[in-house]
């Protein structure tokens, strides 16, 4: 088959002809129909990830059609087209037992611990615990675009946040998880404040539903959000991994306020001090985000079928796989608009 890959960390990725994963117990392999381009792509390939081993074949955001299924794989066919979350439980350890298979113990993540999409075929191993059958009408390109950014934004926003309508949600960072969380946020009738130093990325975020938003760089964050919401935020999530930011959105919240910590920090940030005083006067509340488990997709999916969450709006540009190398090369320097999406691999 043919794949992007790398041999060292920081050299250009090739396409390459390489032998074609097969399914042992428990695997299928998956024909790649689509597959998103990452900044955490980006991050593996800059050599960020210790779950990486080289040569490499990164992409995480997946859907395709299953080609080849391994012994003991029931409830599913040959031609099925399904999508995974990115990471991918064992279904055996304790965190999947008690279906949080976002936090694994063993996990599984295509384009990171094992070889990933940007290919013709990918391996899916855990299959029965991950495998998630495409609803009719959601095309594969946008089924790739769900899930990363978009799924771990509906995580936090629904699931982790568990907010109600007429709340206020303050999302900072407007890159891909950010838009998603208010788009998300929106669409469950939360009312959401959108924090970005670039204007552009603000503007975006207005045009995507955001009924208020906050230039950081211009004036005090924490004030600005105390004033519009009416004393402070009842979620708010910090979409890019920074600790000023943690600490704007923490200092932001209303009196029982949760903080969600989607963004992960750079590991010079990885101790960073969090202002606990805070905490217990206010009783806040810290919680993480890490992607979503297969089994709670269907909520996603009954609001975008319900036509109240539009995840095409995210869409950036489709590439081809031979484009791939350049696309998540300059990631850094050139994010674009929207999520781009691998949907061409001959
Ligand atoms: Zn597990
Ligand atoms: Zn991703």
């Amino acid at each position: 088959m043919k794949a992007v890959i790398y041999d060292e960390f920081r050299s250009v990725p090739e396409v390459r002809t390489v032998s074609d994963p097969e399914a042992p117990e428990g695997s299928v392999v998956l024909e790649v129909l689509a597959c998103g381009i990452c900044r955490s792509d980006w991050h593996g390939w800059m050599g960020d990830d210790p779950d990486i081993s080289l040569p490499h074949v990164p992409g995480h955001e997946i859907a395709g059609r299953i080609a080849e299924l391994g012994k003991g794989i029931e409830g599913w066919k040959v031609g099925d087209l399904v999508t995974v979350p990115f990471v991918c439980g064992c279904g055996q350890c304790r965190q999947c037992e008690s279906g949080n298979q976002q936090v694994c113990d063993k996990q599984f993540q295509p384009g990171f611990t094992h070889w990933g999409a940007f290919a013709e075929f990918v391996e899916i191993r855990y299959a029965e615990e991950n495998l998630v059958a495409l609803p009719e009408g959601l095309d594969p390109v946008t089924a790739a675009s769900l899930g990363c950014r978009f799924m771990t934004a509906f995580r936090a926003i629904v699931h982790q946040g568990m907010t109600k309508p007429g709340d206020w949600v303050s999302v900072f960072g407007c890159g891909g998880v950010g838009l998603s969380a208010i788009l998300i946020g929106k669409a469950i009738g939360a009312r959401v404040v959108a924090v970005d130093i670039a204007g552009d990325k603000l503007e975006l975020a207005e045009q995507l539903g955001a009924d208020a938003c906050v230039n950081s760089a211009r004036e005090s964050v924490v004030k600005a959000l105390k004033d519009l919401t009416d004393g402070g935020p009842e979620v708010s999530i910090d979409a890019i991994g920074h600790p000023e930011v943690a600490k704007n959105s923490i200092l932001g919240l209303r009196k029982r306020g949760k903080h969600i910590q989607v963004g992960l920090l750079g590991s010079e940030h990885s101790d960073t001090e969090i202002p606990l005083n805070h905490f217990v006067a206010n009783e806040i509340e810290l919680l993480g985000s890490h992607g979503m488990q297969a089994h709670k997709y269907g909520e996603m999916f009954e609001l975008i079928a319900g036509r109240k969450l539009d995840p095409k709006k995210l869409v950036g540009r489709k590439v081809r796989l031979g484009e791939a190398p350049v696309v998540l090369t300059e990631m850094d320097r050139f994010e674009g608009r929207g999520i781009a999406v691998i949907d061409e691999f001959r």
